[in-house]
């Protein structure tokens, strides 16, 4: 018989992340994060690639189709199906520049939301591979070399900057991350910046894991304003910096304190 413990386990990030979401309330700060993973073979190998070497350059495998083009479709089909049944807030997926690699995203959830929506859409993923035999990994750099990483980009908003005008708040809050940075880069992936230090090269449509950077339709830079946002002066940031690994509950939490609180 197993006594409840008032406190919480040390891996456990939730906690924190509720506290500060329960303080931000009033601003009503909304996510999506957009998780990109990998299939592999029981042998570790990526999943439809050839044994003895490697598939033809990137380029044709992005939100592409074709069995020469895309390998596990039909898994993604199922995971999609199951988070729709379980009530998981997905809202689309695609075919990412790795072949083998893809792309399930998850919102706008506000506040806990977004890590509990994620974290079972995780779960869901694993366990729908499992029944095709494939193995997913959620490690951001997965084959060295001319390949692109995974990354699990984290879009923000809060009332404020979904409201007309308002582009000024999400330039506030651009402001205020690039004070932050290696604070962020620490909450970003579980070993404190070394995971995505693999990734965040500067190449790969990645931006330097050494330097902040923000731009309007940059997938080169830290922070991305999507075109629309600029056009429409109002809507949403996308932070590119968060590895696929990330605990999704550190990444809000560290946003939401930096942004919301001065
Ligand atoms: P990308 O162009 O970077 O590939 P995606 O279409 O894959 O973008 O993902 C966009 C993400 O932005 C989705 O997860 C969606 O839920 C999220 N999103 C859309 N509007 C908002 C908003 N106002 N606030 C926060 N997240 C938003
Ligand atoms: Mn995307
Ligand atoms: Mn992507
Ligand atoms: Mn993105």
């Amino acid at each position: 018989v197993s006594k409840m413990s008032s406190h919480t386990a040390e891996t456990n990030q939730r906690k924190t992340c509720n506290e500060v979401m329960e303080q931000a309330k009033d601003k009503k700060p909304w996510f999506g994060i957009e998780q990109e993973y990998t299939l592999l073979d029981t042998d570790g190998h990526p999943f439809g690639w050839p044994k003895n070497g490697f598939p033809g350059p990137q380029g044709p495998y992005y939100c592409g189709v074709g069995a020469n083009k895309v390998y596990g479709r039909d898994i993604i089909e199922a995971h999609y199906r199951a988070c729709l049944y379980a009530g998981v807030k997905i809202a689309g997926c695609n075919a990412e520049v790795m072949p083998a690699q893809w792309e399930f995203q998850v919102g706008p959830c506000e506040g806990i939301d977004m890590g509990d929506h994620l974290w079972i859409g995780r779960y869901l993923l694993h366990r729908v591979a499992e029944d095709f035999g494939v193995v997913v990994t959620l490690d951001p750099k997965p084959i060295e070399g001319d390949w692109n990483g995974a990354g699990a980009h984290c879009n923000y908003s809060t009332l404020q900057m979904r409201e007309d005008g308002g582009i000024k708040y999400i330039e506030d809050a651009i402001e205020k991350l690039s004070k932050h940075h290696v604070r962020h880069i620490k909450a970003y992936d579980p070993k404190e910046g070394k995971d995505n230090e693999r990734r965040l090269t500067g190449f790969h449509e990645t931006s330097s894991i050494h330097d902040f950077s923000a731009g309007i339709a940059n997938r080169g830079a830290s922070i991305r304003i999507p075109r629309q946002v600029a056009e429409e002066k109002k809507g949403y940031l996308e932070d590119r910096r968060p590895s696929s690994n990330c605990d999704p509950y550190a990444v809000t939490e560290v946003i939401v304190r930096t942004t919301c609180f001065d």
